[in-house]
């Protein structure tokens, strides 16, 4: 019985990714794969990938084989507006900027405004179409290139319904129940949702390649048993880890526990009073301790957020393990350090934000290319 859960909708307890990839089926994203990329995209590769916070993959190297033959490739994610989106949910956005920009390809990014409805019963329909808004202006402000980059909200971009309807024949209720788990108690919007979250993934008669955080893949594991039959790919994806929230290393960020989250309209100055008082980390007893026996970064969250976002620079990265590691580094400065670089981040995408609310017409996705 394994200690941790990770499902489309809930992850708890320390996730084992290793295991994950067992249980999921998906293959490991190599060191060869990512020199691959490397050399395909003729660039060095941003920390989300050098440090393996994506992980996993289902067909990315056949993903890369379409680039190099000139067939091509296009992109797809998506977001579940149910509250404001926290430094958890946008990484993985800015991984997929680098994809896009590298590659020079099409991203579609879907706004799954119905699902949150669908799956949480405390909001209403106009709560999800008004988080939708909110959710689009903070993906805007990550930078992608509005000539390639479409997005749409399931609820207004109403022809997704007719793309899910060949596909909703091609999913029967065994399917989804063994990926999904539903119920006698599960509502019949869920059990046709898989179908509209499918769509996407045949918006271009090319590969689809999703970059996303390894929860959403029994959503692609399903694409992949009926898209060939219908004329398409199997979709591939690349999965990453969770960004761990302030309190632990367990699970993943989340925004129903706002103390253990940073969002990304937090006024930079709450969020550092949040960090320093909720942030867990390796820390000693005493200040006398910890310099006679070092820290633990390994059980660090502060030391994790700098490895996953924080710190762009391998040497510096290991400069702080060490300092740790030997006692030179105390606990409350290097928490000042990663408040620093997290206001730094919120101060510049909160003004990214607000001009975003200028470009949100740029973005829609209305289905013509
Ligand atoms: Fe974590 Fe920094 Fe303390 Fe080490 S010194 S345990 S990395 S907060």
């Amino acid at each position: 019985m394994d200690d941790f859960k990770v499902t489309p909708w809930d992850v708890e307890g320390v996730v084992d990714y290793a295991k994950l990839i067992e249980e999921f089926g998906t293959s490991p994203l190599t060191d060869g794969l990512i020199e691959k990329t490397a050399e395909l995209t003729k660039s060095e590769l941003p920390i989300y990938f050098r440090r393996r916070f994506f992980f996993s993959h289902r067909d990315y190297d056949k993903v890369l084989a379409d680039y190099e033959s000139g067939k091509g490739f296009f992109l797809y994610t998506g977001r579940g507006p149910s509250g404001p989106m926290h430094i958890g949910h946008i990484i993985p956005f800015f991984a997929t900027k680098w994809l896009q920009e590298k590659f020079g390809v099409n991203l579609y990014i879907q706004i799954t405004d119905d699902e949150k409805f669908l799956f949480k019963d405390k909001l209403t329909f106009d709560d999800t179409k008004r988080w939708a808004y909110d959710n689009i202006l903070d993906i805007i402000a990550v930078g992608f290139d509005p000539d390639k980059t479409f997005i749409f909200q399931d609820s207004e971009f109403t022809k997704i319904y007719e793309m899910a309807i060949p596909i909703a024949k091609k999913i029967n209720y065994s399917m989804a129940k063994a990926v999904f788990g539903f119920t006698e108690q599960s509502k019949i919007g869920m059990i046709f949702y898989p179908a509209i979250q499918a769509a996407p993934t045949f918006f271009e008669k090319k590969r689809c390649l999703i970059p996303a955080a390894i929860d959403q893949d029994p959503y692609w594991r399903l694409q992949r048993d009926f898209a060939e039959s219908l004329g398409y790919y199997k979709t591939a994806a690349i999965h990453s880890k969770f960004v761990p929230g302030l309190m632990g290393l367990e699970g993943k960020m989340s925004a129903s526990k706002p103390e253990t989250a940073v969002y990304l309209t937090d006024d930079p100055e709450e969020a550092g009073k949040k960090i320093w008082k909720y942030a867990l980390t390796g820390g000693r007893a005493t200040a006398k301790e910890q310099r006679e026996k070092g820290g633990e970064p390994e059980k660090c969250v502060v030391f994790k957020w700098f490895e996953i976002f924080f710190e762009e620079d391998d040497k510096k990265l290991m400069e702080r393990y060490h300092a740790c590691k030997n006692g030179e580094l105390l606990c409350g400065q290097c928490k000042r350090e990663l408040i620093e670089r997290v206001q730094e981040f919120l101060k510049e995408h909160q003004k990214k934000r607000k001009e975003a609310e200028k470009k949100v017409e740029k973005f829609k996705y209305t289905g013509e290319l």
